[in-house]
């Protein structure tokens, strides 16, 4: 008989029929009952075997980690927690496990030594509803864009900009790096290099995005972005997915709303396919924090967390407005902000947006109109000369989750900033065709599709959220 898939097994209106599964074995208990997982569904199939007819020998290879083919009859299970059983009446071992040498026992294992064996983490429960929650939102990202009519643009990954200038790109090459040709004054001559001169790899998609959205009006990319940060934190990968929208005649408003309304749809979307899997995690997570001390414990569930932000409106302040609440507050009762905020005009730390998010509004958090300083060259300047329409949204428990803005669209505003922060406009000038010709009113952003996982899924590290996490010293596989 034809296989099927154990998902779509349990969802079956009829019994006694003859059905073909194949999976992995995540247990085998008094040698009669088979859990098989094939990852369509964290609910393993449950196989009896008839093992007073069944030849030992391959009885002893039924073990943990080992992949079967199962046919049998299916039947309404007598056990608790299971809809259905197969009553096996022929097994084929596929591929045989050690049990001897197999990482992964029938045991609850640590985050941290999975990360170790991340080849094989993905035959967990946990990493299981992770990528199927991962798979649902970014389904639900080209979704919600395609009902608006954007185009999926796609930008190049490896580009000659630095977009953010911040010295945070990997370098591309194909120059032997033993013998790195050199100009007559002893600088790398990257004129030999392949294309002819010094490239890296994308930190960013902004910019190009910006030249399809001045003809196309609403464009979005969602790609893997890179940057040689020191990302040893919780937050941060060498090697992430950014979704990065670029609108025609939108202002800082209506980039907001998008964003939001993003976020919602997306989040809502896996609450919806994704049902089972989130309960799990919720689960998973309330298991954890019965470990920790009371005061340590979070108040609200992940299942909550994630209504409570479809369900209210963000906050959204200027940065001069969160600075004048973070400095009449007190978070623990020696310390104030006012202590750690020098003066107006310092970007906030990750201590200062979780307060805000966490403590004061309690709800998700926009914040707009940032110092001129802290914000890259081509967001647009306000009036006061100070600030400029920046955004970026703050979310409990991950900080900063979108940063975007306005764009600059007039010429001279754009040139003279660039000026003032040292970039050379000559090598931008495809970019600066843009308000050359045809400058519109424009804005966008960029969402990191690991945090909006991380947020969904409840994790405490984006090295969990991503499949083949990138970061210093691990590259493995
Ligand atoms: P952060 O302040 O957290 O370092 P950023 O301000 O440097 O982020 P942006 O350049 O604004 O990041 O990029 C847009 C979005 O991409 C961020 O809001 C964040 O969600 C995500 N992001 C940025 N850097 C990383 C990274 N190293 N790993 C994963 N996601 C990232
Ligand atoms: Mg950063
Ligand atoms: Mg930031
Ligand atoms: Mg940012």
């Amino acid at each position: 008989s034809k296989r099927i898939k154990v998902k779509a097994l349990l969802e079956s209106t009829q019994t006694n029929i003859e059905v073909t599964v194949m999976g992995w074995v995540r247990t085998f208990r008094n040698n009669q009952f088979i859990a098989l997982n094939d990852g369509s569904t964290n609910s393993n199939i449950q196989i009896v075997v008839d093992f007073e007819n069944t030849d030992p020998t391959l009885l002893r290879r039924i073990t943990t980690g080992a992949a079967l083919s199962v046919t049998g009859t299916l039947v309404e299970s007598l056990g608790k927690g299971q809809k259905f059983d197969i009553k096996a009446t022929a097994i084929e071992v596929l591929g045989d496990s050690d049990p001897e040498k197999y990482p992964l026992q029938p045991k609850k294992h640590s985050l941290e030594f999975l990360r170790e064996i991340a080849h094989l983490r993905f035959r967990t429960n946990t990493f299981g509803a992770i990528f199927r929650v991962r798979n649902s939102l970014a389904f639900a990202v080209h979704k919600f864009f395609q009902e608006r009519s954007f185009v999926y643009l796609h930008t190049p990954v490896i580009t000659a900009s630095d977009a953010e200038g911040a010295g945070e790109a990997f370098k591309v090459t194909n120059l032997d790096l033993d013998r790195l040709p050199r100009t007559d004054d002893g600088q790398i001559d990257y004129k030999q290099d392949f294309f002819g001169k010094a490239t890296n790899l994308t930190v960013s998609g902004q910019l190009e995005g910006e030249l399809g959205a001045m003809a196309l009006s609403d464009i979005y990319t969602f790609g893997p972005t890179f940057r040689a940060e020191n990302s040893n934190t919780t937050r941060h990968l060498a090697e992430f997915w950014m979704i990065e929208p670029e609108m025609a005649f939108y202002d800082l408003e209506d980039n907001m709303d998008l964003a939001e309304a993003l976020l919602k749809y997306t989040i809502s979307y896996a609450l919806e396919h994704n049902a089972e899997d989130i309960e799990f995690l919720t689960q998973r997570l309330a298991d954890e924090d019965k470990q920790k001390p009371q005061n340590e414990r979070s108040e609200m569930s992940l299942l909550e967390k994630l209504q409570f932000c479809l369900d209210n409106d963000f906050q959204r302040l200027t940065y001069t407005e969160a600075i004048d609440i973070l400095k009449d507050s007190t978070p623990n009762k020696k310390k104030k902000f006012q202590y750690l905020i020098e003066e107006w005009g310092a970007d906030l730390q990750s201590e200062h947006e979780r307060y805000l998010v966490e403590k004061h509004f309690k709800k998700p958090v926009i914040l707009t109109d940032y110092p001129k300083e802290i914000k890259a060259f081509y967001m647009r300047q306000n009036d006061d000369g100070k600030t400029v329409r920046a955004m970026d949204i703050l979310f409990p428990g991950i900080g900063e989750i979108v940063g975007g803005s306005q764009r600059e669209e007039r010429l001279e505003k754009l040139e003279q900033r660039m000026g003032e922060m040292g970039i050379p406009t000559e090598e931008l000038w495809w970019y600066l065709d843009t308000r050359r010709f045809g400058a519109c009113p424009h804005a966008g952003f960029g969402l990191g599709f690991e945090r909006l996982v991380l947020f969904v899924t409840g994790m405490g590290n984006i090295r969990d959220v991503i499949p083949f996490p990138r970061f210093p010293k691990n590259a493995e596989f």
